[in-house]
This record gives structure tokens, C-alpha cells and sequence, in this order.
């Protein structure tokens, strides 16, 4: 195969034929409920670069949901996808095991922030690891409560869309919800400072609001675990004010509560650090990953504390696929790469170009209420002239604009008003300038 050159490049209109015979066939054939982002299918991929049918190039801010951290089909991974593929492709972990499972699960055990000794356990999708992650948390405490928060994504099982938040499009119409989940308020810096400057900067305060709503709501004693995304991800890349999940891991491990951190998204060095509870200095007890941890083949985990993990019964855990032998290929090798390719320090220079960037737009345009995230993981909240207000129709229409012309960015939060960008880390600086010329360009037009 030849490579992908790494410039963006407009062959056609956006969609072009090619994309455009195949949204036809799309509409024909898969459910309309699945819906996309970009009107133009993949053909190719990697570095910064996504190419479609049509021979266009686009300039990737998005890695397929912060998935493809590594680059997308990044050359170790594909050698040993490959290699392992020849071998063998599947024979059940339950059944007869293999040792790709368990070097990824001491992989994990070695980078994760867990105090202790710990134990992994390794499955298909976040959601699926979300909801081990609460079953193993209940096995141990024999109660059944969860909290999850304000704005937090888990997930679209029966069971995460309880944790998560966000009514539509995740949840509506698709109720009953699991029960014995409740929701606490959390730490949003940008939108508590309508409360008041105190709530916006101080952690502990925050903290104690949603304390005082666990322990009159639900109580410690019915409490199996708290779950938190350390940065969210769907609800807008919201960074909780500092002492924030220090104060409530303090509380959880003072009440016999488990503290599980969602870093699906947030893990294997998209935030500049190999999981956010490091810049937080927290180590909690169960931790679940997934999205970067496999450049894009199908693979999560639970890693946490041994005395925790190992509360479930023999054959309590699994599933047919978790832990497939080409995932976890591809889990080794992107862990090499992060690690042999320095890109928890690359993803640390992303944030500080990115930063400065989009900070020297926000000071000549107050409709950019807030830049915020970290490392590789920043967003744009998009706000009316000088306002709190949140405006969706502009984000839309900025998004939009970008599609049209050659660059792929998502939009997130609550009030689908935040602009996110999770670049993959293999990246050229050229390529994420010009991207951010395109976003520049687009919020100037409206
Ligand atoms: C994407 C995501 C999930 C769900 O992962 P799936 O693989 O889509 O099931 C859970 N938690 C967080 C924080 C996520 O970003």
C-alpha cells in the first residue's frame, strides 16, 4: 500500500460521487437510528489524515472518538494485527487461553495510577467494561447503589444509559432504566461561576454540594461505588475545579464506597498524561479504559485494586470475545508506541499549540466563552455574544463548514454548544494549524 499523504486535499464536492451513491445505499439498508458525523466514507487513513472514496483528504481532529490516539493503522499495530491474525483469530479466553490477554492485563496492572496490587480483566466495548466495573464494585461491597453525575457519559447498555446523563440522543424513548442509579451535581467550572466565583474555583466546595446530595439521597450504607469521568467526554471536556475528585475519592474511601474512574476516553495519553487521575494526583480504586487502548479494534478494561477485582466468583466475569486475541495484538502494540514514541509528551505539546491558538481567537471573539481540556482533548464552548447562553446553531454551523472543507471535528456537551477536538497524536503541527485556520475561518463566516 502506498502511503497516505499527509495534506489535506479537496478532489470534489463534499460528499462526492462515491460518498454519495453509498449514503444511498446506507438509507436503503442499516437502520436510520445509527446516524453519521462526516457525509463521505473512509477509505484510508493515518497520520492526521482520513482519505474518502473520492480522494479526498481530510485533516483528522476527531480520531474516530479519540480512539486512534496512535494514528490510525499505525505500522506496529498493523505488523502485529497481522501476524496474529495468521495464527490464530479467536479460541474463547474462558476456553482455552492465550498470552496476549494476560500481558495486556500487566501492562495495565503497570500503568494505571491504582494503588497496590491489582488485577485486569479485559472486554469488548466501554460500555460492557462500565457495567463489569459496577458489577465487580457490588460483588465487593454487597450493596447496590451507584452515583454517577451531571453531564456524564457511560455508555448506551440498559444499565450506562442510566449512568449517563444526557437524555437525547442516548436515552429518550428507550426507558426503563436500571435502577439504583442516582446523579449527583458536578464541578463545571465555566457554568458554576454563575454561582458564584467560590463554586467555580474551589474544588472541595464543589465536592461538598455533591456529597451532601449522595448522603441525603442515597446514604453510604447503600452506596456500591461513584463513577466519574476525570475529564468528561461527551458532556463538553469539562476539567472539574481543582480538589474536586481528591475530596470525593477522600470520602468514598472514608464511607467504604468504591471509586471508579471512567477514563474510556480520557485514557492512554490523550490527556498528556497516561490516564487523567494523574494530573489530579488520585489513584482510584477500579479504573475502566477502552477507546485508545487498541488504535481501534475492539478491547476494554477494568483494572483496580486485587481485593476488589477479586470479589466476583470463578466464571462471574467474561464474555465470548473480551480480550480477543487481535485486540489485545493491537493493545501491545499500541502501548509500545505510546511508550517508544514519546506521545504522552507529544500529546502535552498539542495542548500547548492548541491552547495558544484558540486562546488568541477567544480574545478577539466573545461568542468563545471557554477553552479548556487537556493535552490532546480541548474544546471550544460556544456561547451568545458575552453570554453564558449556550449556542448550538452556531456550533452546527462552524462544524459544517469544517466538514465542507476537508477538516473532520466533532461537537459535544450538554447543550451540544462545545466544539471538541481529539486529534490523533501522530499528527504534523502543520496539519493541526491548518485545521484550526479552517475552524478560525468558519467562526468568522457566521
Ligand atoms: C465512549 C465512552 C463510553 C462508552 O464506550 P463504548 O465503547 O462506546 O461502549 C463510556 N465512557 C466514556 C467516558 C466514553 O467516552
Amino acid at each position: 500500500m502506498s502511503t497516505l499523504e499527509q495534506s489535506r486535499h479537496l478532489a470534489t464536492e463534499i460528499p462526492g460521487p462515491k460518498s454519495s451513491a453509498l449514503i444511498g445505499r446506507k438509507d436503503a439498508a442499516v437502520a436510520h437510528g445509527v446516524g453519521n458525523t462526516m457525509p463521505v466514507y473512509a477509505s484510508r487513513a493515518g497520520g492526521g489524515i482520513v482519505e474518502d472514496v473520492d480522494g479526498n483528504r481530510l485533516i483528522d481532529l476527531g480520531s474516530g472518538i479519540a480512539v486512534t490516539t496512535v494514528g490510525n493503522a499505525s505500522p506496529r499495530v498493523v505488523e502485529a494485527v497481522s501476524a496474529q491474525a495468521a495464527d490464530f483469530t479467536h479460541t474463547c479466553f474462558m476456553v482455552t487461553p492465550y498470552e496476549g490477554y494476560v500481558a495486556v492485563c500487566e501492562h495495565l496492572n503497570r500503568l494505571t495510577p491504582v494503588a497496590g496490587e491489582k488485577r485486569s480483566a479485559l472486554f469488548n466495548s466501554g460500555s460492557e467494561a462500565v457495567e463489569n466495573a459496577v458489577k465487580i464494585a457490588r460483588a465487593y461491597t454487597r450493596k447496590q447503589a451507584v452515583v454517577s453525575f451531571d453531564h456524564a457519559y457511560h455508555g448506551r447498555t440498559n444499565l450506562t444509559m442510566a449512568l449517563t446523563a444526557k437524555s437525547m440522543p442516548y436515552k429518550h424513548g428507550f426507558g426503563p432504566f436500571a435502577p439504583e442509579v442516582y446523579r449527583a451535581p458536578l464541578s463545571y467550572p465555566f457554568r458554576d461561576a454563575e454561582f458564584g466565583k467560590e463554586l467555580a474555583t474551589d474544588g472541595e466546595l464543589a465536592a461538598r454540594r455533591a456529597l451532601t446530595v449522595i448522603e441525603k439521597q442515597v446514604g453510604a450504607d447503600n452506596l456500591a461505588a461513584v463513577i466519574i469521568e476525570p475529564i468528561q467526554g461527551e458532556g463538553g471536556f469539562i476539567v472539574p475545579a481543582e480538589g474536586f475528585l481528591p475530596t470525593l475519592l477522600r470520602w468514598c474511601r472514608d464511607n467504604g464506597v468504591v471509586f471508579i474512574a471512567d477514563e474510556v476516553q480520557t485514557g492512554f495519553a490523550r490527556t498528556g498524561a497516561m490516564f487523567a487521575c494523574e494530573h489530579e494526583g488520585i489513584d482510584p480504586d477500579l479504573i475502566v479504559t477502552a477507546k485508545g487502548i487498541a488504535d481501534g479494534l475492539p478491547l476494554s478494561a477494568v483494572t483496580g485494586r486485587a481485593e476488589i477485582m477479586d470479589a466476583p466468583h470463578v466464571g462471574g466475569l467474561g464474555g465470548t470475545y473480551g480480550g480477543n486475541p487481535l485486540a489485545c495484538a493491537a493493545a501491545l502494540a499500541t502501548i509500545e508506541t505510546i511508550e517508544a514514541d514519546g506521545m504522552v509528551e507529544r500529546a502535552r505539546q498539542i495542548e500547548a499549540l492548541m491552547k495558544e491558538r484558540l486562546g488568541r481567537m477567544q480574545a478577539d471573539d466573545d461568542r468563545i466563552g471557554d477553552v479548556r481540556g487537556r493535552g490532546a482533548m480541548i474544546a471550544v464552548e460556544l456561547v451568545k455574544s458575552g453570554t453564558l447562553e449556550p449556542d448550538a446553531e452556531l456550533t452546527k454551523k462552524v462544524l459544517g463548514d469544517a466538514h465542507q472543507n476537508g477538516v473532520i471535528a466533532l461537537s459535544c456537551g450538554t447543550f451540544g454548544n462545545v466544539l471538541r477536538f481529539l486529534p490523533p497524536l501522530a499528527i504534523s503541527d502543520d496539519l493541526l494549524n491548518e485545521g484550526l485556520d479552517v475552524i478560525a475561518g468558519a467562526l468568522a463566516k457566521f
